[in-house]
């Protein structure tokens, strides 16, 4: 992406539609939440680059979603919980996606080794299996298990924590997500080490 892709991009009020967009590929077939990958490396790129929450300022379609969403409910949300601000929520969340990664990690590893078979269902927190399989518009048989397996791993962390972050958007304020996101806990890391 150039810097002029990225200009035109910056708070602009459809970017929830990537999101959803994400969501609606993975139904055609689930290679697709591969995608996501660039979700995660996006963000430190213009991190690094800029030494500043760049992503999270301007760019974020996830934050452009749950902003539309907690407007629904606006009117009735409740007070932020202060452990979510300045506790310990971010730390479990924090350690969730640490988990989850290394989760998707050995087991993609494992099955490429064909020691495990893939998993070909979604998973919520890690560990719920969806009761129903996922609808696939097309089947891919040319893809490696290995491959398959991590877009459904990718996936369900991506449904999750996207379902955790529009369920606080609705009870909370529309940006509650943000103040326990590990991207955000990453990136607070990186600037404070960054400034000494
Ligand atoms: S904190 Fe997370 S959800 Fe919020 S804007 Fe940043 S990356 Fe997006």
């Amino acid at each position: 992406m150039n810097n002029n892709m990225f200009s035109n991009l910056k708070n602009n009020k459809f970017l929830f539609l990537v999101t959803l967009a994400y969501f609606i590929l993975g139904f055609i077939t689930i290679h697709f939440a591969l995608l996501g990958i660039l979700c995660m490396i996006l963000p430190f790129v213009l991190l690094f680059k800029n030494q500043r929450k760049t992503w999270c300022q301007g760019y974020c379609p996830r934050a452009n979603l749950y902003t539309r969403t907690g407007k629904f409910t606006s009117k009735y949300s409740m007070k932020t919980p202060k452990f979510f601000v300045k506790g310990y929520m971010k730390w479990i969340i924090f350690g969730y996606f640490v988990l989850s990664l290394f989760f998707i990690t050995m087991t993609t590893v494992k099955v490429a080794a064909g020691d495990v078979a893939p998993m070909n269902y979604l998973r919520f927190l890690i560990v719920f299996p969806l009761p129903k399989a996922m609808p696939q518009l097309f089947s891919y048989g040319g893809a490696a298990p290995w491959i398959t397996h991590l877009a459904y791993r990718f996936y369900s962390m991506m449904m999750t924590t996207t379902l955790l972050g529009l369920g606080l958007a609705l009870i909370y304020k529309p940006r509650t997500w943000c103040t326990i996101c590990p991207i955000a806990t990453l990136s607070d890391g990186y600037i404070k080490k960054a400034k000494g």
